[in-house]
């Protein structure tokens, strides 16, 4: 998906959303995955890992790319710096979005997904112009899976484990901390600031 409201044209790949499809698409891998995520565990990272190498390949990204969930965790980290330096492509931007635990559960909770399109919507922060449908296709809004509250809690448990220490991987690096208790124009000029000066690529403006 290209995430058309931002000014850059590079690629938005979500992890998540790459697997969401392989599970909608009744893949055996989608199968092994529903499974897990179920259980609010994280996917192993050998299939995050071939995933994400496959889908950075394509000629949409040779103009760079925006990694959504991944890594999320220090395999996952170390695999892509051997990858990008394997493909002579520059250490990464990092952007960390750091929200408050209690904030965050609140937002996972409001969160509804439209079972057609897969399209997001927030009950509090974007609500949908006909309650429970979706704007764009008319399909039902649900709760995703692992948007409830106790598959919220383990996921956040395993963040700590796991995905804590991928911040100490990077913090050395080309990182950028924005608290994102704020509004989204905060966090859109913010992203925008660091981005901005970076990416020599056709701003839509
Ligand atoms: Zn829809």
């Amino acid at each position: 998906m290209i995430l058309d409201w931002l000014p850059f044209k590079i690629p938005a790949i979500s992890t998540g959303e790459m697997l969401r499809a392989e599970i909608a698409a009744g893949t055996e891998l989608g199968e092994r995955t529903k499974a897990v995520i179920a259980a609010g565990g994280l996917v192993g990272d050998d299939i995050i890992d071939a995933l994400l190498a496959a889908r950075i390949a394509k000629p949409d990204c040779k103009d760079g790319f925006l990694l959504d969930g991944y890594p999320r965790t220090v395999p996952q980290a170390e695999f892509l710096d051997r990858l990008l330096a394997e493909r002579k492509i520059p250490a990464p931007i990092v952007i960390h979005l750091d929200v408050r635990l209690d904030a965050l559960v609140g937002r996972m909770m409001c969160r509804r997904m439209c079972g057609e399109c897969g399209r997001m919507f927030n009950i509090l922060s974007k609500r949908p112009r006909v309650p429970g449908r979706c704007d764009a296709c008319g399909g039902p809004l649900t709760v995703r899976k692992d948007d409830r509250e106790e598959v919220i809690k383990e996921r956040l448990r395993t963040y700590e484990l796991q995905t804590q220490p991928v911040l100490n991987h990077y913090t050395d690096g080309d990182y950028h901390h924005i608290p994102a208790d704020m509004s989204t124009s905060y966090i859109f000029d913010e992203i925008t600031r660091v981005l901005g000066p970076r990416l020599p690529v056709g701003v839509k403006k």
